[in-house]
């Protein structure tokens, strides 16, 4: 299932840099561990251009430490597979997880065609069609202020 949420861009930055991984939300629309959450960047009644993709790991509902109708939810960013020029010429190409760093060399195809839609390493579910991926690496080269 996907939920489409505004976020304010204070937020939305965190988000971008990786240091924000949780949501605080109204518990009223069915959130499940798995589903993917678009976040709509949102400012003074407007969304701006940007949007950004992550996927729930986690949902705390424990009454005592949410508020009255409210959760928390964990969540992970999309990865993305980083191509790597090649090393030695021996038509051998790695691929970098843009979460992790983790590289991978694959002798055959595309991270794709090896199934790998989950980094190994961290686990980071990789980025689905090309839409997704190109709207996530807009918003992340559009930072304002990136100390990446
Ligand atoms: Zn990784």
């Amino acid at each position: 299932m996907k939920h489409d949420l505004k976020i304010l861009p204070e937020y939305f930055v965190e988000v971008l840099r990786g240091n924000k991984t949780f949501e605080v939300r109204k518990d009223d629309r069915s959130y499940n561990v798995g589903d993917e959450i678009v976040l709509h960047e949102y400012i003074c009644g407007k969304y701006t251009e940007r949007t950004m993709s992550v996927i729930i790991t986690y949902i705390l509902r424990n009454p005592d430490y949410c508020k009255d109708g409210y959760c928390i939810i964990g969540f992970k960013q999309y990865g993305e597979w980083k191509e790597i020029e090649e090393q030695g010429g021996w038509g051998d190409t790695f691929y970098r997880c843009s979460v992790c760093n983790e590289e991978w060399l694959l002798n055959d195809g595309k991270p794709k065609d090896n199934n790998m839609n989950f980094c190994p390493q961290c686990g980071s579910r990789m980025g689905g069609d090309k839409n997704e991926q190109s709207s996530y690496s807009d918003s992340w080269h559009s930072l304002p202020d990136s100390s990446r």
